[in-house]
């Protein structure tokens, strides 16, 4: 997301100097390390040699098929595919995630300011443990929007417990591995005025995260705090069937690929292989559409703003057909653009844009909001954890359609970034959430750092700026659906960049490699 008016306004910062204790504990881990790699000496030797031998092939054949210029999609779309440089530095690491569900969804609005849902969630077990309880996001607990009316697992009523933005459920019998159950929570949902995400503002309902979320599991449950404004929640990639049934007078968009006709009150939306569901419910709606390759964009506006939908309009359907050519193509038949809402914000499918200041400010969130299509819908990360990953590389996605597309200078192109980044004290990118908040808040460290980090390397040997976007189409192709972290991250960069380990300590919390091997 970013802020509801873009303007150049920075938090205040305090001077904690993180970076360079990091450092110090940098340098004491590669010691260690060191020790650990000579007594291990001829195991390290046998494993490297075949890893390297094998991702040799591996990559000779995968780079091989990426290097025709340019490329058709099944789609019919031209995607620009610049070869990169790579190496083999080592295996990706997959992050399995060990948690999947799908959802069934009854949305019944029974008055302008309430609804009652019933959420039916089909859960697996992917992991490696067998499960005794199951964990869930239910935001709307945590700003007093909802009343559980029951909970029922495979039927049964069960015990639940609520915390702040926590459902879980303690289970009567294991979830073993590879099983399945179905859990159902009903509940009368009432959003309110003043929230960020899910709240009724001038007759329009914006529903986002309203539902039961099951978290991702890894090693355990990944369950943070929330934190307000970001995307504090971590969701596998789902399923989504969504009936509903509303008062008259309502124009609903979704993450649907295909929203119901105009007023319509009943219906049944469909979604594949997202991470969240978002409804909203406008009244008095405007709508342009514009197509770009198969893809309709749509600016949901209303009678206030119509005069400012073809220009909102233009530049999402620029920077989309920008971003599928250049990073990879988008696989949904719609993208909506909810025009009028106070805050940007992106959901899979569907982003938010606020009206307010004048057009040009409005200019960069929209194509910020379209980039997080790509990262944080299509290639995932934790997002309270890794948070950088989703908001760094869309910030510089959005920094390079300025510089290519729009043909701006580096200064014009990376001004917001610059301006933030000079403010920031040392302090890494990838810190939990929570470490932001006596830090001057997010902006400094989860979009700016790694944006000039990132272009202090891509830029250098290219500063017209494809070879940094072949670099996030390569990211993108090599990581559709699947979750990267930190590290991850640092091995595929330098995969494709002679970079090294003390460049990423001056901006992220790290493990460097060589710590896995005395594993
Ligand atoms: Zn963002």
């Amino acid at each position: 997301m970013l802020s509801g008016r873009f303007t150049f306004i920075n938090e205040k910062q305090d001077g904690i100097t993180k970076a360079n204790l990091d450092k110090v504990r940098y340098s004491n881990q590669l010691n260690t390390s060191m020790n650990i790699y000579n007594s291990i000496l001829p195991f390290w030797v046998i494993f490297v040699f075949i890893t390297t031998c094998s991702l040799v092939v591996y990559h000779s054949i995968y780079f091989s098929e990426k290097s025709t210029l340019p490329q058709q999609s099944d789609k019919g779309i031209e995607e620009e595919v610049v070869q990169t440089n790579s190496k083999d530095i080592g295996d990706s690491l997959i992050i399995p995630d060990g948690s999947h569900a799908n959802y069934q969804l009854f949305l019944k609005m029974f008055s302008e300011k309430q609804f009652l849902v019933e959420a039916n969630i089909k859960v697996e077990n992917r992991s490696e443990t067998n499960w005794m309880d199951l964990q869930f996001y239910f935001i709307p607990n945590l700003i007093n929007a909802a009343e559980i009316k029951e909970v029922k697992v495979d039927g049964e009523v069960m015990k639940y417990y609520l915390s702040e933005d926590s459902l879980r459920i303690t289970l009567n019998k294991a979830l073993q591995t590879g099983k399945e159950m179905e859990v159902s929570v009903s509940y009368t949902l009432t959003p309110p005025e003043d929230d960020l995400r899910l709240f009724r503002l001038d007759g329009s309902i914006a529903l986002a995260e309203w539902y039961p979320m099951l978290c991702t599991y890894l090693n355990g449950w990944q369950k943070d705090p929330f934190y307000p404004g970001m995307e504090s929640f971590f969701t596998g990639y789902s399923d989504f069937t969504v009936q509903y049934e509303l008062l008259d007078g309502y124009t609903l968009s979704s993450s649907a690929e295909e929203d119901a006709p105009l007023h319509s009150r009943t219906g049944t939306l469909e979604a594949r292989k997202i991470k969240e569901f978002y409804i909203s419910l406008t009244k008095d709606t405007v709508i342009k559409t514009k197509k770009v390759n198969e893809t309709v964009v749509r600016v949901i506006g209303s009678k206030q703003n119509e005069q400012s939908i073809d220009y909102v309009l233009d530049i999402a359907a620029e920077s989309l057909k920008f971003f599928d050519q250049k990073i990879g193509k988008y696989p949904y038949k719609q993208l909506d653009v909810v025009y009028g809402y106070n805050y940007n914000i992106e959901y899979p499918g569907i982003v938010t844009v606020s009206d307010e200041g004048d057009l040009e400010s409005q200019k960069h969130p929209i194509i910020h909001e379209v980039a997080h299509q790509w990262f944080f819908g299509l290639v995932s990360n934790d997002t309270y954890n890794d948070g950088w990953l989703d908001e760094g590389l869309t910030e510089l996605s959005t920094d390079l359609f300025l510089l290519v597309h729009e043909k701006e200078s580096l200064d014009e192109s990376f001004a917001w970034v610059n301006w933030l980044y000079n403010e920031r004290k040392p302090f890494p990118s990838n810190e939990p959430l929570e470490k932001y908040k006596e830090n001057g808040g997010t902006a400094a460290y989860l979009y700016a750092q790694p944006v000039l980090k990132l272009w202090e390397v891509l830029g250098k040997e290219d500063p017209s700026g494809n070879k940094a976007l072949a670099f996030l189409s390569d990211y993108f192709h090599t990581y559709t659906y699947q979750i990267v972290n930190t590290d991850e991250f640092i091995r595929f960069m330098k995969q494709h960049y002679d970079v090294d380990d003390p460049y990423f300590a001056e901006w992220l919390d790290f493990t460097p490699d060589y710590i896995y091997w005395k594993l």
